[in-house]
């Protein structure tokens, strides 16, 4: 990993901070706006602009309409489960030392969420110096208006998000100046891989109502990973990289990077083409940024990396078919970027 994408991590999420107003209000757009010509889709985008036929959203937010709270919405709970410290115990000074931690995520229930019935799954991951609070119940609560009013209009199907922390301290940071006396916050972004998979998902999926029905054994979460998405903003952007396409392909065939991704092609290619994953198409990969997002070059390295995920990968990925870039306008390194970078990700998860 570069030096400059560890020093950067706390920068973004003190800018995001900042310009956390910048975008500017829009609703959704049609891909027609203002088109000089006719649009021709190959795969879904128009390749003289990069246009998708899906109507997306291209501006930095989601319409107020969407953000307004639904006749009806679900329930927020919290899940405590047990996982150790991966981190931590890949450390030279801890090795052979067992680190046992309890944690707890949010976990959003759909309105009319009925355990008889089955439903998709999002594991939706905050910034730097963010917690497992930071989706449902602060910075990025409109979510929950935003996919109910989504389900209302059909758009797309009901789903329960679950909101963990990749951070797996001995004790939880509760202060900034912890977070910012973190030694190594890209230390975490690899080492998440083993906390979702062993102990995560077994305790959500054992619990809630998901296509698993109960049963966390690996060949029934393998059959079932169409029924699953791992998303993030940041450096939990990041973490989805590293921890969920390149390690839980055969658990998850939904991601979303909100917001950059800082790592190589070459490791993407190398951990696709492994023969562990060789085999496993990915249902979606969504892929948001803007003409704002700045912070640490996040919006021109994300872009090159798609691109070059594009040509070296074309085996897996098609873009306008089962991935996508969309390249926001008025669109910055905050919350409102990224419940429009959640919409249009919906759009393509759960039809
Ligand atoms: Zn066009």
């Amino acid at each position: 990993m570069k030096k400059a994408a560890i020093s950067f991590g706390l920068a973004l999420c003190l800018l995001a901070c900042c310009i956390g107003l910048s975008g500017c209000s829009a609703g959704s757009q049609k891909p027609s706006e203002t088109p000089s010509h006719t649009h021709n889709f190959v795969n879904g985008v128009c390749p003289e602009d990069g246009v998708y036929e899906t109507d997306f959203i291209l501006r930095g937010r989601v319409s107020e309409e969407l953000k307004t709270a639904p006749a009806n919405v679900g329930t927020i709970e919290e899940i405590t489960y047990t996982t150790r410290s991966y981190y931590l115990e890949s450390l030279p000074e801890n090795e052979g030392k067992e680190i046992e931690l309890t944690k707890t995520a949010e976990v959003y229930l759909p309105y009319g969420y009925d355990a008889s019935q089955k439903y998709n799954v999002m594991y939706l991951l905050h910034g730097t110096g963010e917690d497992e609070k930071c989706w449902l119940t602060f910075k990025g609560k409109d979510v929950i208006n935003v996919l109910e009013n989504m389900v209302a209009q059909h758009l797309c199907e009901p789903v329960i998000i679950v909101t963990p922390t990749w951070y797996s301290p001995e004790t939880p940071y509760t202060t900034q100046k912890e977070y910012n006396a973190d030694p190594d916050p890209d230390g975490w972004t690899s080492k998440f891989a083993a906390e979702l998979r062993n102990d995560l998902i077994p305790a959500v999926e054992g619990k809630y109502s998901t296509y698993a029905e109960g049963d966390t054994s690996s060949a029934k979460l393998t059959e079932t990973r169409d029924h699953r998405a791992f998303c993030g903003v940041s450096r939990g952007s990041m973490t989805v990289m590293k921890s969920g396409l390149m390690q839980n392909l055969d658990y998850i065939a939904n991601f979303g990077n909100f917001s950059g991704v800082w790592t190589e092609v070459s490791e993407l290619k190398e951990a696709l083409t492994s023969p562990d994953y060789a085999s496993y198409d990915i249902n979606f990969w969504y892929n948001g940024t803007g003409d704002a997002d700045t912070v640490g070059g996040a919006n021109e390295s994300h872009v090159a990396f798609y691109k070059s995920a594009m040509e070296e990968l074309p085996g897996k990925f098609t873009d306008g078919m089962n991935s996508v870039m969309i390249y926001k306008k008025s669109s910055g390194h905050d919350y409102n970027a990224w419940l429009a970078d959640f919409y249009n990700a919906m759009l393509k998860f759960y039809q």
